[in-house]
């Protein structure tokens, strides 16, 4: 097998192999840009190393000494050589990019004689020991797993003593006692000696990094954002260029649009004379990359041309890291860069104004995960005039208004989530160690930090509301204490966090619904005309029916009716109903009800116009609408209201209770014995319609029949239905173009399709109880035992949130099958859960549907997801 690839043998195609960095230092340097020259070990090294007894092959060590050597020829440097000396730095790098949660080691092949060699050949010794002094804490910490913290605090300890202000201030001799402190540190803590062999140096950071994939850190972050955890990282080493070797040089991130808006404006920082993760760690507070431009004129303007040669190439904003040595420009990674869901549109549309993607492209863009932080709420602008500030000049990093309590460290965060709080973490800055915490928080804060700062990074990639900069606040997070202008806050304090504009206030602000946005609507626009699927609503309340409408809903998949019936009056007359046993009484209570039906449905189709509206009938169990028997008020409330003694209404609940409802007197069954329920809500629908016509819309009722398990079921019912409303609409003296289906959700009606389509107008398929109902799992009990399921590998994923294609998949499939056969057009949806799901969208568009519906606000998700599988 080849396991290493010299940087000119890959390219960007091949990221599940070399990973994500790797393959695109191996494309950058294939269309001949400056990348420092370097190979990669590739993906399947690691998993082949995790899976042995974590020994590198004689084969791998092989390939590695040969494209060392390679290096070392085509650099013309050695590990050995006093005027050619190289120094090499080893990066992780997994095919989905992980921000900051596996580990770098620079300036590897440095020691005791190297670090003099280096002196000399830099005419800079304390440049030279300090990147010494670099390599012995990031190798420690990386391959010895010796915590920074030990090697940061002799740093500051020594600084301190020695009355020295800045890094930058170290002289030699102080950094030679540093570094000697450094070595002790080995000893007391891992109780090892740095390896003075580069070889060996390498070899054990090769290890180290394969052996990062499965480190906690990364564990966490592949399950916070659904990365499998088989793909193993690949590790690239590289010649090290110097951005610490002078104010010529420097480092620094940049995008190629702002990623917190989307605005085409190059957006970066870069810290001059300064290595590595000086930037993105947030210890020093960089500069913008516009001051580039007065610093630097020439790398600036290289970089401008370099930047938008790279975003035409991959068609996306990119992200990237540079590093100027001596005046000279390098590139060290490119990849598309993390945003927010608000500059995913906007990019996304804009690239295709640009005339650099297509529409197709640009909707395959957006992650349809990030929707929901679009539809954010902000601050109400009213009650934000009355709110007082804490601070206003921190950098907007990721979007959002939050409110919270605060807490300074992840832990404490998370305590009191578990407590049921809402929190707001503040930190001076955040490291990897915080990802959990972060997750869990409404917003983060930080003082320090730019916007490419862990931080901001991570909180966008969470969709989290966050503030990072904020240099007016001081945060103590041992005394717990944040320090700001006009006072102090201690842990526990409630405040308010704008992630748009990065002012923080004092207290809880009211916030107001998102507008959707032009670019926003554009997408939606886009996604509307590449899908196949339409996207419909489940909705009866006019609030929900207003914003699926919003989303431009190709009309209602689900009105619930029995949603409808929880209110006093109506719930009296309902209970009227079912309890009494005279015909009068049960006539009185329908007409009743019909009545506030028919003021329902016209509601809803005063809203929906001439879109298709499914109207199911009456589904859940009787024993939803009575009182509660051990509840001795309600009990004689209800008697009173519906005028009949209490042992009487005692004895009808008794006959009325099931064992095991769900499965019981519900659906059609329910109609079966109680038929007139049935023709009362066909009646109300149809003359809501006629009213509503009367208006001049054109409503089409689809009346839905539910949990039919049986041909003659549906027969009975739908023929009594038709009878009755031929009559209604005779006496109305008007037409009404209506349809009546049935949802299919028992495994039965799956399997006899193909004769339910002579009975039905249309079928949708309820996922909810079709889950349930094939598994055997009650959807109310099984939470209890799913995530264990889950957690111990039986199941993949919860299958009321996601379809089960195997089984339940495979019974809509076949239903499908059926029915399509014998009528090609015949109509199907999906109305529950699954109907917003983008992965069972997917296989519900890849078998044909017509199409999904979902809650409202799902709506966004549904549409871009179903455009997304058609293309
Ligand atoms: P991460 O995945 O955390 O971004 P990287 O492997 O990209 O880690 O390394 C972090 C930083 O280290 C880079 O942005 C760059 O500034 C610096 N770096 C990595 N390799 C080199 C190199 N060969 N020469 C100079 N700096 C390097
Ligand atoms: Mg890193
Ligand atoms: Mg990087």
């Amino acid at each position: 097998t080849k396991y290493v690839y010299n940087f000119d043998e890959g390219n960007a195609s091949m990221r599940a192999l070399l990973g994500g960095k790797g393959a695109n230092l191996a494309e950058m340097t294939s269309m001949g840009l400056p990348v420092p020259s370097g190979f990669t070990i590739s993906t399947e090294a690691c998993m082949e190393y995790l899976a042995t007894e974590k020994q590198l092959s004689d084969d791998m060590m092989q390939q590695i000494e040969r494209n060392l050597e390679e290096l070392q020829v085509r650099t013309g440097k050695s590990f050995s050589d006093d005027a050619n000396l190289l120094l090499v730095s080893v990066r992780s790098g997994a095919a989905q990019s992980m921000p900051g949660m596996m580990d770098t080691i620079l300036n590897l092949g440095l020691n005791d004689v190297n670090v003099e060699r280096f002196a000399k050949l830099t005419n800079n010794p304390a440049f030279a020991y300090d990147c010494y002094r670099r390599l012995l804490q990031m190798f420690g910490n990386v391959v010895y797993e010796i915590s920074g913290s030990y090697f940061e605090r002799h740093l500051a300890k020594y600084k301190e003593t020695h009355n020295i202000k800045t890094d930058q201030d170290l002289q030699v001799d102080d950094l030679k006692q540093v570094i000697e402190k450094y070595k002790e540190i080995y000893q007391q803590v891992a109780g090892k000696v740095f390896p003075q062999d580069p070889k060996q140096q390498l070899l054990e950071a090769i290890e180290a990094v394969f052996s990062s994939w499965n480190n906690e850190r990364a564990f966490v972050y592949r399950n916070l954002n659904d990365i499998p955890h088989h793909g193993g990282t690949a590790v690239n080493v590289q010649e090290m260029v110097f951005g610490n070797s002078g104010n010529q040089s420097g480092t620094g991130v940049a995008f190629t649009r702002n990623p917190a808006t989307g605005e085409n404006i190059l957006f970066g920082e870069y810290l001059l004379n300064a290595q590595g993760e000086d930037v993105v760690a947030g210890i020093r507070t960089p500069q913008t990359i516009a001051s580039l431009e007065a610093a630097m004129p020439d790398v600036y303007g290289e970089f401008i041309r370099v930047a938008n040669l790279l975003e035409n190439h991959y068609g996306d904003m990119q992200d990237i890291e540079f590093t100027i040595e001596n005046g000279k420009l390098f590139l060290l990674q490119t990849r598309n860069g993390k945003r927010t869901a608000k500059a995913a549109f906007q990019i996304a549309v804009d690239l295709v104004k640009e005339g650099k993607i297509s529409k197709e492209d640009a909707v395959l863009k957006i992650d349809t995960k990030s929707i929901d932080q679009l539809l954010h709420p902000s601050f109400q602008v009213e009650a934000l005039k009355e709110a007082e500030l804490i601070t206003e000049v921190g950098l907007p990093a990721s979007p959002g208004a939050a409110t919270g309590r605060i807490y300074f460290d992840a832990a404490a965060a998370a305590r009191a989530v578990e407590a049921g709080e809402k929190v707001i973490l503040v930190r001076q800055e955040t490291s990897p160690e915080d990802i959990t915490g972060m997750s869990i928080s409404e917003a983060i804060v930080t003082s320090r930090g730019g916007m490419t700062s862990h931080a901001a990074v991570v909180a966008r990639g969470m969709g989290v509301c966050c503030v990072v900069g904020c240099e007016q606040l001081s945060i103590d997070e041992h005394q717990k204490l944040m320090t700001y202008p006009g006072g102090e806050l201690t842990e526990g304090t409630l405040i308010s966090v704008d992630g748009t504009n990065g002012a923080i206030y004092l207290g809880e602000i009211e916030t107001v619904p998102s507008e959707a946005e032009e670019a926003f609507q554009t997408i939606m626009q886009w996604s509307r005309e590449i899908s196949d699927l339409k996207i419909r609503m489940n909705a009866e309340t006019v609030a929900d029916i207003e914003t699926g409408l919003s989303f431009e809903a190709a009309g209602i998949g689900l009105v619930r009716t029995e949603h409808m019936f929880f209110k006093e009056e109506r719930l009296r007359e309902m209970r009227r109903f079912i309890i009494t046993n005279r015909q009068t009484e049960q006539d009185r209570a329908l007409s009743q009800i019909l009545n506030y039906q028919i003021d329902d449905f016209v509601e809803i189709f005063s809203l929906t116009q001439d879109k298709p509206v499914v109207v199911r009938l009456l589904d859940p169990p009787l024993h939803e609408f009575l009182p509660h028997q051990h509840n001795e008020q309600e009990m004689t409330k209800v008697a009173e209201q519906l005028g009949i003694s209490s042992n009487y209404l005692a004895q009808r609940v008794m006959d009325l209770t099931e064992v095991n409802p769900m499965l019981g007197h519900r659906g059609v069954r329910l109609a079966v014995t109680y038929p007139k329920l049935y023709l009362m809500q066909a009646e109300a629908i149809i003359r809501a319609a006629a009213q509503v016509n009367a208006t001049g819309a054109t409503v089409k009722p689809e009346i839905m029949i539910p949990l039919v398990g049986m041909t003659e079921e549906l027969s009975l019912l739908k023929t009594q239905i038709e009878e009755h409303l031929k009559s209604l609409l005779e006496e109305l003296d008007t037409q009404v173009a209506y349809t009546i289906g049935t949802m299919i959700e028992l495994p039965r009606a799956c399997l006899i399709a193909d004769q339910l389509v002579d009975h039905a107008d249309f079928f949708s398929f309820g996922t909810n109880d079709l889950t349930q109902m094939t598994f055997g799992f009650s959807r109310d009990d099984a939470a209890k035992f799913i995530n264990q399921y889950i957690g111990d590998g039986l199941m993949p994923i919860d299958p009321f949130q996601t379809l089960d294609v195997e089984g339940v998949g495979s019974l809509v499939q076949t239903a499908t099958n059926l029915a399509r056969q014998k009528q090609a057009d015949f109509k199907l949806g999906v109305c529950g859960e699954l109907g917003g799901d983008p992965k069972s969208i997917e296989f519900f568009h890849q078998i044909g549907l017509d199409y999904v519906s979902c809650s409202p606000y799902r709506i966004p998700i549904a549409q871009i997801a179903a455009a997304q599988s058609a293309i």
